[in-house]
């Protein structure tokens, strides 16, 4: 059971990652990242999910810092913007991250999106980077099966995590057995669905039988089906009501009642439709 905020799953390269992380996607720069940030930490969050794209790396960077945490407490993500993909210009944005981080090594580098046509290119320099020790695993982010199939037919490094929209409306079946089957940990994103799950019938009457709210029912639901889970709050009671999922465990029974809420429905883009 997992039963403590820093509790971790091991990646296929032995690498340690937090079951749950804090996502800081539409945070501002500066005085909204910073609080939040350091909101996350002093809750006992130890992971930290950012992107390049988000524009707030910096400030996810200050508040590492001004938090005192030892770095080798931590686990940070950044990802690879679809522009920037391709060998070169991969090396180049991971070089860009890292600066404005501060960090001298990432925990997680990620393709964001798969994209067309360079995918293949940018898990070489991905690769690289690994190999070079400047991030301790790497992984992708918003890629289906056939991405996967077709990265794998080209590469022996196996990604160590694949990071995409799943929530109880999405609950992506189909590539969870298959990233399990091939050892690649599966990381929700937008896990609370954006808010827009709080009002469902079935989950509110879950929260009450456990006396937990609707987010920390799905939370925990993530947690027992073996998925890493990074919940966005820029509200200091939100994050640590995140984050108290870790004294209950859902009955099997009701694992199985969330599940049947799945439809299959995404939020936000489908990754062969999002292509640049
Ligand atoms: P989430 O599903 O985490 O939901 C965040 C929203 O829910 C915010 O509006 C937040 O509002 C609200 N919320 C948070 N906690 C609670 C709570 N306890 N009760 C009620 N409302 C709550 O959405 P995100 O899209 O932010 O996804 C999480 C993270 O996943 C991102 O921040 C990012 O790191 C990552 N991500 C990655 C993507 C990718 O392509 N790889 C794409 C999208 C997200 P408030 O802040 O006011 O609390």
């Amino acid at each position: 059971m997992i039963s403590k905020i820093t509790d971790t799953t091991v990646l296929n390269n032995g690498v340690h990652m937090p079951w749950l992380g804090f996502g800081v996607w539409k945070m501002e720069d500066g005085d909204q990242v910073i609080s939040s940030v350091k909101a996350a930490l002093a809750a006992g969050y130890r992971s930290i999910d950012t992107a390049a794209i988000y524009g707030n790396e910096a400030g996810v960077g200050q508040a590492i810092r001004e938090s005192g945490i030892p770095r080798e407490e931590l686990f940070i993500t950044t990802k690879v913007w679809n522009a920037e993909q391709g060998y070169e210009s991969t090396l180049k944005a991971f070089e860009e991250s890292r600066r404005k981080l501060g960090l001298d090594y990432l925990d997680l580098y990620l393709i964001h999106w798969p994209g067309k046509d360079k995918y293949k290119d940018t898990w070489k320099a991905l690769g690289k980077l690994a190999q070079d020790g400047l991030t301790r695993a790497i992984g992708v982010s918003n890629f289906k099966e056939h991405h996967l199939e077709s990265l794998l037919a080209d590469s022996d490094i196996v990604p160590a995590v694949n990071q995409v929209e799943f929530h109880p409306r999405l609950a992506q079946k189909s590539l969870q057995a298959y990233c399990k089957q091939k050892g690649i940990q599966l990381e929700a994103w937008s896990p609370l669905m954006q808010g827009k799950l709080l009002d469902e019938p079935t989950l509110i009457e879950l929260a009450a039988k456990y006396e937990k709210s609707v987010s920390q029912i799905i939370l925990r639901w993530d947690l027992q089906s073996g998925v890493v889970t990074i919940p966005k709050s820029a509200n200091e009671q939100r994050i640590k009501d995140n984050a108290d999922i870790f004294n209950f465990e859902l009955q099997a029974e009701d694992i199985a009642a969330i599940d049947a809420l799945n439809q299959e429905q995404r939020i936000g883009p489908d990754p062969d439709v999002f292509l640049f």
